[in-house]
């Protein structure tokens, strides 16, 4: 069943009002009708199932048929803080995580940061990457839209592990903390920030510079993955970890 993602104002004890593109999508894209059932998610763990009553030029009315649909979220709310990679990497990043079940994304740049983003440039890549995050979080069926924060510098990344219960980041060249022990100690409902270098990696001094902010050091196995590739790997094992018991 489609569903469409709504600001939490747009849904009230019997109705939602859908607006703005997704009109369109239903309308157009989907030829949907009245009677056509939806499911509708406020982005706040509030997901209805609920018939389509009236298809406006503006605005799709729905009524609610079903509340308390059960959530498809991670137990824990995974944080992606990824090293800005090159080309359309953080796409790849932000369309698998997304499917992955992370709770939001931010792009930081750091000492072997190759990428240049002009501030026109990187509001630009936001909303599109916001926008992918949408479209991926629709498709499996998430019922939040991860986050895409602003891009940081690598001191407001570090300064940014305060807001979390767990500060991971995960070192190539770390041989003993495993990723699989860092999250064995984490209870369901924590903030956990998970840091993954740019292609070129850390420079030592900022391997220093984490473990000295609070960071965990981690390994993500045996073999250097890609920069893309480490928080697929991640979050697929956050997954294995807390919803395969
Ligand atoms: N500096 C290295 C590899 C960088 S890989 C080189 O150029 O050979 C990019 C990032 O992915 C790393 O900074 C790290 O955060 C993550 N990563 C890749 N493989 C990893 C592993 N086996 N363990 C932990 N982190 C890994």
């Amino acid at each position: 069943m489609q569903r469409y993602f709504v600001d939490p104002s747009q849904m009230d004890e019997q109705y939602v009002m859908i607006t703005g593109d997704d009109v369109n999508h239903i309308a157009r894209v989907m030829r949907s009708r009245a009677g056509d059932e939806i499911i509708c998610c406020n982005g706040q763990g509030r997901d209805v199932r609920g018939a389509i009553e009236e298809i406006g030029a503006d605005a799709v009315r729905v009524r609610i048929l079903e509340e308390d649909l059960p959530s498809r979220e991670l137990p824990v709310q995974v944080t992606i803080a990824q090293g800005l990679p090159k080309g359309d990497k953080m796409e790849l990043v932000i369309q698998k995580g997304t499917e992955l079940g992370a709770f939001s994304f931010c792009a930081f740049t750091s000492l072997r940061t190759v990428v240049k983003l002009d501030d026109k440039k990187e509001k630009k890549r936001r909303e599109r990457w916001q926008k992918i995050a949408k479209e991926a979080a629709e498709q499996s069926h998430r019922s939040r839209v991860p986050d895409i924060a602003n891009m940081l510098t690598w001191r407001e990344l570090l300064a940014s592990a305060s807001q979390f219960h767990y500060a991971l980041f995960a070192y190539e060249k770390e041989e003993t903390a495993t990723l699989r022990r860092a999250l064995s100690g984490v209870p369901s409902g924590s903030r956990v920030l998970l840091v993954i270098g740019p292609e070129g990696g850390f420079d030592e001094k900022e391997v220093i510079e984490a473990e000295t902010a609070g960071f965990v050091s981690v390994s993500l196995g045996r073999r250097i993955l890609r920069a893309e590739t480490a928080p697929l790997y991640a979050l697929s094992c956050v997954s294995y970890e807390f919803e395969q018991a």
